[in-house]
């Protein structure tokens, strides 16, 4: 091991390569669910360094577990407990390559972090419009690595939607050159997408180029208080029906997540009286202020003389407007604050939500009295993330302990039964492997294991995780 050591750290430099110390912000994963401890910490600089990284893991028959801001939520970005896996952060890898402003793209480098790279776009005069709560930590190369989803995807899509190409190093250390700009290229096997969402099981992501769009002239946010799921669902319908493609956020928050919300960090303002739902609307306008006003104030005036909303509120100002959305952001770390949960990060046809949460509320409410289920998410993309919290005075770890397997059945049956996905956003990594072993059409896991083979024969690359 001391040779594989040496040999990296000739190659790295002292700066590259973290071996002693406190590891533990590369060891333990963001929700402090899994605590691991690495071999090493390689940081290479540049893509050539990783390439050297993999031909000498490949080598001495290294495992290696691809970082980016470790904010992932389903264990894939940080090593297991036996010390021999090496944790590969490409946090130093930190450039913007270029930006073309004719051809509406940018190429950056892996370790970007992903506000650095919308600064970048704005800076250009133009939008880059993945977005979500953990944009201060995650990094590009990550993103890509997990197909982030984020408060977007309504109007934008997911990161591959927004990627055009890929540079990759492979599991033996060769480089793969495929940042191309193009928006059509027909030559044979798209192996761009087949990196995007492998969270690092395939290959390591050195770089990307990505889709850029004009700014909106104006960015308008509103809360609106809905009294059910089914009221959240016409208004949906309602926005894209008065607003078309000017509904770029669709966010919905259950009176329980905003609850936990108030007890966890009560610092932040609720502008609506509680709901049982809170829907959070935002329209991004390539007219002007007022046109986009108008728009807003109808489509309000409209769902409230329908009866689908309650009461509503348009943010007068641009603090305000951060203002709501800080309050949904705050979600996942009011949760994290209240400890570990039972995560469900689903996707399901619109159409099928509402039932769906009636129906699985009562299913737990009677499993366990006293659950609480914080439900929240991307409604206008079909994702919730329907949470479920221990009762009052009972223990997170013995709670999951004692109930996670129980209540992960009760949700992705259901989840199931309706044509839905058990990880819309988040991935597989070590959470969910056994659950996707289950439950993933067999013919597609077969041909995901031999996609595997083929391209990490050695078993180095994130081993353990997604497959
Ligand atoms: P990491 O956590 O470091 O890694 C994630 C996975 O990708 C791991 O399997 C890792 O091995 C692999 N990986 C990382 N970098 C590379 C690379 N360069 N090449 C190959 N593999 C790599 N996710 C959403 O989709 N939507 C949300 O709205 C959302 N909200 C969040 C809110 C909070 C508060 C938090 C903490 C997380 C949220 N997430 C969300 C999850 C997380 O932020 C995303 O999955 C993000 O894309 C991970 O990026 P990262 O750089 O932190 O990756």
């Amino acid at each position: 091991m001391s040779t594989f050591l040496d040999a990296l750290r000739e190659r790295l430099g002292e700066a590259g390569l973290l071996t002693a110390g406190d590891l533990s912000a590369y060891e333990n994963d963001w929700r402090k669910r899994y605590v691991g401890k690495a071999l090493a910490v390689a940081r290479p600089a540049s893509t050539e360094e990783v390439a050297a990284v993999m031909r000498l893991c490949h080598q001495h028959r290294i495992a290696v577990v691809p970082q980016g801001g470790n904010t992932g939520l389903v264990g894939g970005s940080t090593p297991d407990d036996s010390g021999r896996q090496l944790v590969l952060s490409l946090s130093r890898m930190k450039r913007i390559r270029g930006i073309d402003v004719a051809n509406a793209s940018l190429t950056a480098e892996a370790g970007c972090v992903l506000a650095e790279v919308q600064a970048a776009a704005a800076g250009a005069g133009l939008l880059f419009p993945l977005s979500l709560a953990a944009e201060g930590s995650c990094m590009l190369g990550g993103n890509l690595a997990t197909n982030a989803g984020g408060t977007q995807v309504l109007r934008y899509g997911n990161a591959r939607e927004l990627c055009l190409g890929l540079q990759v190093v492979t599991a033996t250390g060769e480089i793969w050159q495929g940042l191309s700009g193009l928006r059509k290229d027909n030559t044979g096997y798209d192996l761009r997408d087949l990196f995007i969402g492998s969270e690092g099981t395939l290959g390591i992501i050195t770089a990307a180029t990505m889709k850029l769009y004009p700014q909106p002239k104006e960015r308008l946010t509103a809360l609106a208080a809905c009294a059910s799921m089914d009221d959240a669902v016409a208004l949906l319908g309602l926005a894209r029906e008065r607003a078309g493609d000017a509904l770029t956020g669709f966010e919905v928050m259950n009176r329980a997540s905003l609850a936990l919300v108030a007890r966890e960090l009560p610092q932040l303002a609720q502008p609506l009286g509680a709901a049982e739902w809170t829907v959070l609307l935002e329209l991004s306008d390539a007219e002007s202020a007022e046109h986009a006003r108008n728009v807003f104030e109808g489509l309000l005036e409209m769902a409230l003389e329908r009866g689908c909303v309650q009461d509503a509120a348009i943010a007068q100002n641009i603090q305000q407007a951060k203002a709501f959305w800080h309050l949904r952001e705050s979600i996942p770390l009011a949760q994290a604050q209240a400890g570990l949960n039972i995560k469900h990060d689903i996707s399901l046809p619109v159409s099928a939500i509402p039932a769906f949460v009636t129906e699985m509320d009562a299913a737990l409410a009677a499993y366990l009295p006293g659950i609480a289920v914080i439900d929240f998410g991307h409604l206008g993309d079909g994702n919730l993330h329907y949470n479920v919290q221990a009762p009052a005075g009972v223990a997170p770890a013995a709670f999951l302990g004692a109930h996670e397997a129980a209540i992960n059945a009760l949700v992705y049956d259901a989840v199931q039964q309706r044509g839905g996905s058990i990880s819309a956003e988040h991935g597989i990594g070590r959470l969910k492997r056994e659950e996707l072993a289950q439950r993933k059409d067999p013919t597609a896991l077969a041909l995901m294991r031999s996609i595997k083979r083929a391209l990490d024969p050695l078993d180095l690359l994130n081993p353990g995780r997604l497959v």
